[in-house]
């Protein structure tokens, strides 16, 4: 299996051969098939399998042909969120996303709690693509009017475990309700406790799974 062989676009494949990979990992060569055919996904993967690429190259390709929503104010609409448990791990993301589109005309920014939030929020009066971010301070962003998750057409929860051991239930679950309903969403985990289970169960439509 190649990268090629997965029918990426050729500016992600160019950022992929630049970063000296030569072939996918293995949840990339399953995921990478399923996300691009628009499939839901559970994923069980630990850190240092590869599994950001994984949702982060199909991610790319598909906002490659088209887009963006405007939003409620008049700006690019957000079409793919990240949520991570912690701002180290946003950050890493964040970084991948620029990494592997640095040839596509798409922007991405990152938001965390712990930092002003005047920045972020000048960040998102401009617009964005592709948002990282932590749940609590989305949250913050949202209730206060600086957010709208109206145009969201891909969603991932990375490391839900994660998220759920240091208490985001509550707050993953207000974001979801913030979401439209017709999405596409992934959800990796390194382990499955029947919380992920029923929080999987609820968010994701026919998932292919995936364990690695
Ligand atoms: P992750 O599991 O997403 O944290 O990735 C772990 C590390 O593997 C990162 O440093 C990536 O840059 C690297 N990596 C991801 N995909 C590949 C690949 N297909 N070939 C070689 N290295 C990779």
């Amino acid at each position: 299996m190649t990268f090629e062989e997965l029918k990426l676009a050729p500016a992600i494949l160019k950022a992929v051969r630049e970063q000296g990979y030569d072939t996918p990992t293995p949840i990339q060569a399953q995921a990478i098939p399923a996300v691009l055919e628009g499939h839901d996904l559970l994923g069980g993967a630990q850190t240092g399998t590869g599994k950001t690429a994984a949702f982060t190259l199909p991610m790319l390709h598909k906002l490659t042909n088209g887009r963006s929503k405007t939003n409620k104010f008049g700006v690019d609409g957000i079409a793919a969120l990240v949520l991570t448990p912690t701002r180290e791990l946003a950050a890493q993301v964040e970084e991948s996303v620029r990494t592997y589109g640095k040839y596509l005309p798409l922007t991405s920014t990152v938001i965390f709690g712990g930092v002003g939030m005047n920045p972020q929020v000048d960040r998102m009066k401009r617009g964005v693509d592709i948002l990282v971010a932590t749940p609590g301070r989305l949250l913050d962003l949202q209730q206060q009017g600086f957010m709208d998750l109206s145009t969201v057409e891909m969603l991932v929860l990375d490391e839900a475990d994660r998220m759920l051991d240091m208490g985001f239930l509550p707050d993953v679950k207000k974001v979801l309700n913030l979401l439209p309903r017709e999405k596409q969403s992934l959800l990796f985990s390194a382990t499955f406790s029947d919380e992920i289970r029923d929080l999987a169960n609820s968010l994701l439509r026919e998932p292919r799974s995936i364990q690695v």
